[in-house]
């Protein structure tokens, strides 16, 4: 069985949730009754492969919400309790969703094994980075060429390079995609170096710097909400791919030549009779999810229970093969831009 830990957008949206799902006396509470409400498992869900294989899998909505994420101990506790949770459901493979494995890896929670008489068994969980800094690559080599960005030729940004996705990301793009500069964005400077030393090559650059300079963006960081881009700076073409959570860049920015693709989103092949991608605002909600999720999912199928995306700077570009194939195998596809008959009928 595969468990998707997950959490509310917002305060607004987990209320409204908590009140669909008939827990009236949480949604009627205020923050300081959200913090100390314990974890829900919200949805059980069966996928089928293409192949016929069938998985079960259930939705942990932690009851964390962004607004929390000022209350240090409150965060730890929401993320311990949920996985215990996860591991006292019997669940093989649980995927951290949304800010979880943030937490989880700023806040130190490996020093937090005894949850209560618990003992959490990390071999029963998954950041899920792999899949995503997967997904992202081939999202960035599939539509970059689809509006006109020969990636051999092309300089890519990737803005949270030294992060654990992100490094992974300017790994595959400067191996395995071949492009012609990687310009290397995070704000301290030794990481960056130690990447740029690791990488043999890639320019450090400030973010004001890197963008007018940049054909194609990865955003792998949790932006400020206050960013602003001038738009009219960016080369034309330029491929934005917004892999951050919440996402960093606003649909406006997108047109005469700048084209904005959710980064880390996959789509199923068929419709999965779940709810619970509903308040993520995906456009299919019933095929498309967080590629981190659905690395969960893909170990499940894959009989691997194993806590495959784990640590920091550990995705191997070995790794990334190996779920990129069992993402394939298994009936995903990434999200991809609009053709121009889809956003004339859209
Ligand atoms: P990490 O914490 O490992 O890395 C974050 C990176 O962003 C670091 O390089 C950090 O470097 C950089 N960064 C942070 N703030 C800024 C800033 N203001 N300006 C420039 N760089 C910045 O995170 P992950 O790699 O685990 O995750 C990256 C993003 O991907 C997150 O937003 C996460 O929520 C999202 N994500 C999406 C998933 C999906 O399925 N779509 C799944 C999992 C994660 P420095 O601190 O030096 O600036």
């Amino acid at each position: 069985m595969f468990g998707l830990i997950g959490h509310s957008t917002s305060f607004d949206d987990a209320r409204r949730k908590a009140f669909d799902l008939g827990y009236d006396h949480i949604a009627e509470g205020d923050l300081d009754v959200w913090c100390s409400a314990p974890p829900q498992l919200v949805e059980h869900v069966e996928i089928v492969s293409p192949s016929g294989k069938s998985i079960e899998g259930a939705y942990i909505d932690s009851c964390f919400v962004p607004e929390m994420l000022g209350r240090f101990k409150t965060a730890r506790r929401k993320v311990l309790n949920a996985m215990e949770l996860a591991q006292k459901k019997g669940i093989s493979i649980t995927a951290l969703g949304g800010f979880t494995s943030i937490i989880f890896e700023n806040f130190n929670l490996l020093q937090h094994q005894h949850v209560r008489n618990t003992i959490l068994e990390w071999e029963r969980f998954t950041t899920g980075n792999t899949h995503t800094a997967w997904v992202i690559c081939r999202q960035l080599e599939i539509n970059a060429p689809s509006i006109g960005i020969d990636l051999k030729k092309a300089r890519v940004a990737v803005v949270g390079a030294t992060g654990d996705i992100g490094s992974a990301v300017c790994r595959w793009l400067s191996q395995r995609t071949g492009v012609a500069e990687l310009l290397l964005v995070a704000r301290q400077q030794n990481p960056l170096k130690e990447l740029q030393a690791e990488l043999g090559g890639g320019r450090i650059m400030s973010l004001e710097d890197a963008l007018p300079d940049a054909d194609a963006v990865v955003w792998v960081a949790s932006m400020p909400r206050t960013l602003e881009i001038d738009a009219t700076k960016l080369r034309k073409p330029c491929l934005m791919i917004d892999g951050g959570y919440p996402k960093n860049l606003s649909s406006k920015l997108s047109g005469s030549g700048v084209h904005v693709l959710k980064g880390g989103i996959v789509e199923f092949f068929a419709d999965i009779g779940w709810n619970m991608m509903e308040l993520a605002e995906m456009e299919k909600p019933h095929r498309q999810m967080f590629a981190c999720f659905a690395e969960a999912m893909l170990l499940e199928f894959e009989n691997c229970h194993t806590n495959f995306s784990w640590g920091r700077n550990n995705i191997t570009l070995e790794k990334m093969d190996f779920i990129g194939e069992a993402s394939v195998r298994n009936g995903f596809s990434t999200l991809n831009l609009k053709t121009p008959l889809q956003v004339a009928a859209a």
